[in-house]
């Protein structure tokens, strides 16, 4: 039966409740606001399953291939600007539709939650572009995507990297008709955080109480790729709408997720870094690419394209001027996400204890904190390392020296 003793331990994935033949487990929010498998005993009958689907139980991860790596802009401006980065995404899933094959991928629920639907159609693709910066529910959706490769239609599932790495275990068997894309995944940031955020900001930003939220794009363009924006829209009972738009570099909730103060315990010790999710295709934004391509650089968004296998190289074609070849040197410069977990710093706790006692705005706590964490000086250190890509030498070389 499973047990959360370690919330390190969890990703959140649901593969368990989803394989479990009696339906015993069900996914429950905890107060930080992710969700955590909860068996009930009475229905269990120990068969196991709950544990050998666990992505988080495979202690060796198997060769891994990478076969390419790209950077990719997509022809069409329009799928760019609602796409997060270059917008690869949407070409493979108009391939899939085209060949009458399914999308599995996330969406708003409302603006509060993001789940993962099916879609079968090009004109629902907008629903699935673009990056929500919360932990999608999975709800059935392993399960339609099972019935579905049965059925022999194609389908292309994208996901988290831990999203991915269950779906293969929860299948248990290769499906020719089946196409794996994960994300670079900084981790994902807690819901309730999220909640609070934008019931504090609605409120500072003067929007009527008679005015609710109907939409958020976290990786708004307007002012570009690399300033982006959030932005939020807000809409009367009477139908008018309004729209509130932040530079991400004044947004709190942007700010406390990318200085790591309330990512799941999980996504601080990620085992699905560096393709080892077993994807076809990892999709990420190619920072650095004004250093690296200047030319190719636009400011309406690059992805980075890493393909892991034969069938992700197959599926990935695009026009010369479109792409261009890149090397692992230049992704481990610019985009460390790909290649290692984010440090839980130690103002994690020290957040969660005033938020969940409920002192003070979350907007003032998380503002004090990122302040906080950024004037150390360990981390000023780390941060400039980074920058120049020498993070993961010095650490190796550190961690050599502790071993001495
Ligand atoms: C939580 C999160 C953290 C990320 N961190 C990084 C990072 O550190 N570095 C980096 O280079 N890239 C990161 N990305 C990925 C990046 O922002 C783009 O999503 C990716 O490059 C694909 O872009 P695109 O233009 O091809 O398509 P887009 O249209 O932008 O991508 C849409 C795809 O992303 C999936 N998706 C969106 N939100 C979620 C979600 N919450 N859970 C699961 N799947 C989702 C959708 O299913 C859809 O398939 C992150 C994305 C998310 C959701």
């Amino acid at each position: 039966m499973v047990t959360i003793k370690d919330k390190e331990q969890c990703c959140g994935c649901a593969g368990c409740s989803q394989s479990c033949p009696v339906g015993a487990i069900r996914m429950e929010s905890d107060a930080e606001g992710f969700l955590y498998p909860v068996a009930n005993p009475d229905i269990c009958i120990e068969c196991g399953l709950c544990h050998s689907v666990c992505p988080m139980s495979i202690t060796e991860h198997g060769d891994k291939l990478l076969v390419a790596i790209h950077a990719y802009k997509n022809p069409v401006d329009e799928v760019r600007l609602r796409s997060s980065s270059g917008g690869l995404f949407s070409k493979l899933a108009t391939a899939i539709f085209n060949r009458g094959g399914v999308v599995c991928g996330a969406v708003y629920d409302t603006p509060l939650i993001v789940k993962h639907i099916v879609i079968d159609s090009v004109e629902q693709l907008p629903l699935l572009c673009g990056s929500k910066y919360l932990q999608s529910e999975i709800g059935d959706s392993y399960v339609q995507v099972r019935n579905i490769l049965e059925s022999g239609r194609e389908v292309l599932f994208s996901g988290t990297p831990c999203q991915v790495a269950v779906l293969r275990r929860f299948l248990g068997k290769d499906y020719a008709n089946l196409l794996l894309v994960d994300i670079i995944c900084h981790g994902v940031p807690s819901p309730e955080v999220w909640r609070a955020c934008l019931s504090e900001s609605l409120q500072k930003s003067g929007v009527d109480m008679e005015y609710r939220a109907s939409g958020v794009n976290f990786r708004d363009k307007r002012n570009g790729w690399k300033h982006y924006g959030v932005s939020l829209t807000v809409k009367h009972f009477n139908g008018t709408l309004k729209e509130i738009y932040e530079p991400a570099s004044r947004n709190t909730f942007m700010k406390g997720f990318l200085n790591d103060l309330y990512l799941r315990p999980s996504c601080y010790s990620c085992m699905f870094k560096a393709g080892e999710s077993d994807s076809d295709i990892t999709l990420g934004d190619f920072w650095g690419v004004e250093k690296v391509n200047p030319l190719f650089d636009d400011d309406k968004g690059v992805s980075l394209v890493i393909i892991n296998s034969h069938k992700g190289k197959e599926a990935f074609t695009a026009n010369t001027e479109d792409c261009i070849d890149v090397s692992l040197d230049d992704v481990a410069k610019y985009n460390p996400s790909y290649f290692q977990s984010a440090v839980r710093p130690k103002e994690r706790d020290e957040f969660f204890k005033e938020f969940l006692g409920a002192r003070g705005t979350t907007i003032s706590l998380i503002e004090r904190l990122v302040k906080q964490r950024s004037s150390g000086f360990k981390n000023r250190i780390i941060t400039v390392l980074r920058r120049v890509g020498l993070y993961d030498t010095v650490k190796r070389f550190s961690n050599k020296l502790k071993q001495l």
